[in-house]
């Protein structure tokens, strides 16, 4: 008992020490896309954690992309690459309607969701916080 106090007043001064990010990281932010224009090709810089941070594959949200944009679309490493010239303000309007579509919970509101496979091929948006299965139309 007495080892448990002295370990958890350990880890109250350890976190009295750190920066307050609690409200920081409750605030759900998508991470802006860093989009560069060469050619007649946009690529999108920080593609890979645009899609960790909204726990999502890059392959799924490239599809997306590339059926809003209609354009090819190629995952190479962290960036993903259109084929064709896309202003940083479109690339990241249709990230966001993403993000709002197949990612928040229609119910709460929280980003803690996953897509399932269901039977007949439905996707359905399955949400960690509060248990919500909305189909997903996306
Ligand atoms: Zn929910």
């Amino acid at each position: 008992m007495e080892e448990q106090l002295t370990y958890s007043k350990l880890l109250d001064n350890l976190y009295s020490h750190l920066p307050k990010r609690t409200v920081r990281s409750e605030r759900f932010e998508v991470p802006f896309a860093d989009v560069l224009v060469v050619g007649t090709k946009t690529t999108i810089k920080n593609f890979d954690t645009i899609c960790a941070y909204i726990r999502r594959q890059p392959a799924e949200v490239s599809k997306y992309l590339s059926k809003e944009l209609a354009v090819p679309a190629v995952f190479e490493g962290v960036r993903l690459v259109l084929q064709g010239k896309f202003s940083a303000r479109s690339v990241n309007d249709r990230i966001q309607t993403y993000v709002k579509n197949a990612v928040l919970c229609k119910q709460c509101g929280k980003p803690d969701t996953n897509i399932v496979e269901s039977e007949r091929s439905f996707r359905i948006l399955e949400c960690e916080a509060c248990g919500a299965r909305i189909p997903l139309r996306v």
